[in-house]
């Protein structure tokens, strides 16, 4: 379509919200802010952009952070890998690049957690070079718009969108370009009811000709949904308590949460305390359970979590139960460490 990008960078120049990494051609802030609004809306992205870009101005101040400091500074915001490959690749442009984010292609691409639209972003946004972004509202606008039904999810879709968005893109002004698609799936083509009326795209959109606005775009596969039974057992002594560092390839990875048994099943109260995990964890020590929680249910991408908490008073000391990597520490502490959402809820429930 002829008019494809000019429309749009008209809608764009008038419609755009002002936000701070648009006010920038910094790349390693524009970089931060990509990663952050992954998978996160931006009014709740906003206030962790500020915090990183204020406690780490530089991509060199970052890598050289310690790495507890960081996850506790994303802590609320999930998908912690986020997180963890960020500080992994402020470490590369660091050491790799002397600190200067890199400004080609392929060395945006290699760093630890940048996929081909982010490199597209960083390279376009912040250096103007010639690469088109596909993300979820590139995919919305150009399938209703072009009529492509062809799955998103699918290796095929991949390619046609990718090929498409290379074939329109405005050569000149690649960044502005990018922005505008990105902004207008945002703010005008949105996913559900978007105001056909007054797009400014409504007589060359094939959606909104063949009323299937809300058929496009098509997707092929439903995520699966694995459910998950959590006991976190909150051990205490008269000022302690146990917390767990996470070192398994899991969920909140480096996060800490409390000493965990997961049950297959949800398991009834009598069923889990003559569980052998139940035994081995309290052994012969004499303690007593002050409280067992209702179900907190959280809920991830793919995977929902049935979690109570087991508060238990060890009488015969912590040191007892415990092994590495689980740590003691002082319970007043308990807010100095990077914890799962989850844990944050129960701990703010507990404090009411
Ligand atoms: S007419 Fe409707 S569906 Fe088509 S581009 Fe505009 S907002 Fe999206």
């Amino acid at each position: 379509m002829k008019h494809f990008s000019g429309i749009l960078t008209r809608w764009y120049s008038q419609h755009r919200r002002d936000l701070p990494w648009r006010a920038t051609k910094d790349a390693y802030l524009i970089w931060l802010s990509e990663v952050i609004l992954q998978q996160t809306r931006v009014d709740q992205g906003m206030a962790y952009y500020l915090k990183f870009a204020n406690e780490f101005p530089t991509v060199s101040k970052l890598a050289k952070a310690d790495n507890e400091k960081v996850m506790k500074l994303w802590q609320g915001l999930g998908y912690y890998s986020r997180a963890r490959n960020l500080h992994t690749a402020a470490k590369m442009v660091h050491e790799n690049f002397k600190g200067r984010f890199p400004s080609e292609y392929d060395d945006i691409r290699s760093l630890k957690g940048v996929g081909e639209y982010t490199a597209a972003a960083i390279a376009s946004f912040a250096f103007n070079k010639p690469y088109a972004v596909v993300d979820g509202n590139v995919y919305r606008v150009l399938s209703r718009i072009f009529g492509i039904e062809t799955p998103i999810d699918s290796t095929q879709g991949k390619k046609e969108f990718q090929q498409l968005a290379n074939g329109l893109l405005d050569k000149k002004e690649p960044g502005t370009h990018n922005q505008a698609v990105m902004e207008f799936g945002a703010m005008q083509c949105r996913p559900v009811n978007p105001d056909c009326a007054v797009c400014p795209m409504n007589t060359h959109c094939y959606a909104f000709a063949k009323k299937k606005v809300q058929e496009l775009p098509v997707k092929a596969k439903k995520v699966k949904v694995r459910d998950r039974f959590f006991n976190y057992i909150v051990l205490k002594s008269s000022e302690h308590t146990v917390i767990n560092k996470r070192v398994e390839k899991d969920i909140w990875t480096n996060l800490y949460d409390f000493p965990l048994i997961e049950t297959p099943v949800e398991v009834n109260e009598e069923d889990f305390l003559a569980s052998g995990e139940w035994k081995k964890l309290i052994g012969k020590n004499s303690h007593v359970i002050r409280s067992v929680s209702a179900p907190y249910k959280h809920v991830l991408s793919h995977q929902k979590i049935y979690a109570r908490f087991w508060e238990v008073e060890c009488r015969q000391g912590l040191e007892k139960v415990v092994s590495a990597p689980a740590i003691i520490i002082k319970q007043k502490d308990i807010h100095k460490y990077a914890v799962p959402r989850l844990i944050e809820n129960y701990l703010e429930e507990k404090e009411k």
